[in-house]
């Protein structure tokens, strides 16, 4: 494995440091917020209240920190994209290995908390076997993604892949766990100036993805990110966008006004949890799933087709 250098200018290394993120070759780990606080302070992400995943256990991960396709205008991550992923890479085998080391390594200062965590749930933080690989970057972009995460199947992980869709053919291919699509713009017009793609063809790609979903086969999820002011509206679309793809779930989630975006967006631009509950009402009333579920602390909202157990 090639260092980080190799792949990345030093300032962009310096500023993703600065971040706390662990980088390995063209990939990266941090220490999810939830995974803290599920050790620190006993409290969990809403996919362990949803899904039964558990936050301690939970590796986030990218394999492609620096590289999108998009720019979006809500994104937290501390860098503007590069758009061509390296032709040389690292295998499966030595990010998973990897990424498994940088947590270790994240994790180490928890040893001084042994007591209030428990030695039983320090050792299972210390031996993660949830994967989401989303963190930065678009992992879509990674070529050898399916084989990513059939690696981490193998060593009993879950796996959660959360993609932008503008890959359609590796999205089509991807089988883990739980596989995202995110959307944020109900149209075109919208896609444009909230998801500043950096390619062309980007919205008939993402829905090329959409109309693959049905096909794809393990739990498939769409996320979208309400941005107040920007996108909440223009529910009906929003629905037909979400017909096509059929999705098992539905998460309507609140962009949090944290990291780099507070540079591009206010704090007004933060919907309440009832803002976001009445936005994924109004969706809803087109689509005809279920509320399953609601989380206030992260404001979001999940729809169920009921076609799948919401528990992993
Ligand atoms: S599933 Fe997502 S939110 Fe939950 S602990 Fe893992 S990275 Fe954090």
């Amino acid at each position: 494995m090639k260092p980080a250098e190799h792949y990345l200018p030093t300032e962009i290394i310096a500023m993703l440091k600065r971040q706390h993120y662990a980088l390995f070759g063209h990939s990266a780990a941090k220490l999810c917020h939830w995974t803290k606080a599920s050790l620190s302070k006993n409290q969990f992400c809403y996919k362990q209240q949803f899904y039964g995943i558990e936050s301690h256990r939970c590796l986030q991960m990218t394999p492609a920190v620096a590289w999108c396709q998009q720019n979006c205008i809500f994104c937290w991550r501390p860098l503007s994209p590069l758009k061509e992923f390296p032709n040389e890479f690292d295998s499966p085998k030595e990010i998973v290995e990897g990424s498994i080391a940088k947590q270790r390594v994240l994790l180490s200062g928890y040893g001084s908390l042994r007591e209030q965590i428990g030695e039983k749930k320090l050792q299972e933080a210390f031996n993660p076997n949830q994967v989401a690989i989303s963190l930065s970057g678009e992992p879509t972009l990674y070529p050898k993604l399916p084989e990513l995460i059939k690696e981490y199947r193998k060593r009993n992980f879950t796996t959660f892949v959360v993609s932008n869709g503008l890959n359609t053919e590796m999205f089509s291919k991807l089988k883990p766990t739980q596989l995202y699509l995110s959307i944020e713009a109900p149209n075109e017009k919208i896609h444009k100036k909230i998801n500043s793609p950096l390619i062309k063809g980007s919205w008939k790609s993402l829905n090329q993805s959409l109309v693959a979903m049905p096909k794809i086969k393990t739990r498939k999820a769409i996320r979208i990110t309400a941005v107040k002011g920007l996108n909440m509206s223009n529910e009906k679309e929003f629905a037909s966008l979400l017909e096509k793809a059929s999705p098992d779930f539905v998460e309507i989630k609140a962009y949090m006004f944290v990291g780099y975006s507070r540079k591009r967006l206010k704090e007004e631009n933060m919907p309440l949890h009832s803002e976001v509950k009445g936005f994924a009402e109004k969706i809803n009333n087109h689509l005809g799933y279920t509320i399953a579920g609601e989380s206030k602390a992260s404001r979001v909202v999940l729809l169920s087709s009921g076609k799948k157990n919401l528990r992993i």
